[in-house]
């Protein structure tokens, strides 16, 4: 490991705040409002997400803190952001895409009026990479759009949930997992 990587690593692990059972029973929830409101913090991941991503023409993230990181991915690459929002928030015309959660479904929304996203090369950035599932819709979302999805990248992997395997062969950069 690099120790450019090794500190990135380490500033995530330190400045992540961990809440237990929230939104709900059983599961560990990974704030990362301590890491996004540190200058270092920001910086580095800021740094570490946009060195996996340099052949991109333009930068998706992902409602809500993938939007945050996205912008500033973006600044770093000189390329634009476009927010891939949750359903309902957008005025119509929209692409959409409906996927299934555990319980029940969602729906990832981009438009379909104003930015034509054909033929682009799209990284994808949020922040946790959980089941997968956000991902994988948000990267068929992009693609039905006839943009291409090149690589996407997050600051938090948890290995334990398998979304690396339900995003294949999608290819993920994580900077920090557990
Ligand atoms: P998933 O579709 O399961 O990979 O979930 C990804 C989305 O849910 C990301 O946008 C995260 O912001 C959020 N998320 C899932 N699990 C967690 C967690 N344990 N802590 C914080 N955010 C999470």
């Amino acid at each position: 490991m690099s120790g450019d990587i090794a500190r990135v690593s380490e500033l995530v692990r330190k400045l992540i705040r961990e809440v237990p059972d929230f939104p709900e029973p059983g599961v560990q929830f990974k704030d990362l409002t301590p890491l996004l409101a540190d200058a270092e913090g920001l910086g580095a991941v800021t740094d570490a997400l946009a060195a996996t991503a340099a052949d991109a023409d333009l930068v998706a993230g992902l409602d809500a803190r993938g939007f945050l990181l996205g912008a500033a991915v973006a600044t770093r690459l000189g390329v634009g952001v476009l927010a891939v929002r949750k359903g309902g928030k957008l005025p119509p015309p929209v692409h959409s895409v409906t996927y299934q959660l555990e319980y029940g479904s969602a729906t990832l929304e981009i438009p379909a009026d104003g930015i034509d996203i054909a033929g682009r090369n799209v990284v994808i950035i949020d922040d946790v990479l959980a089941t997968g599932g956000t991902l994988a819709a948000a990267s068929r979302l992009l693609e039905a759009g006839g943009a291409t999805v090149r690589s996407a990248a997050v600051v938090l992997e948890l290995t334990a949930l398998g979304g690396r395997e339900v995003v294949a062969p999608l290819q993920v950069s994580s900077l920090h997992t557990v």
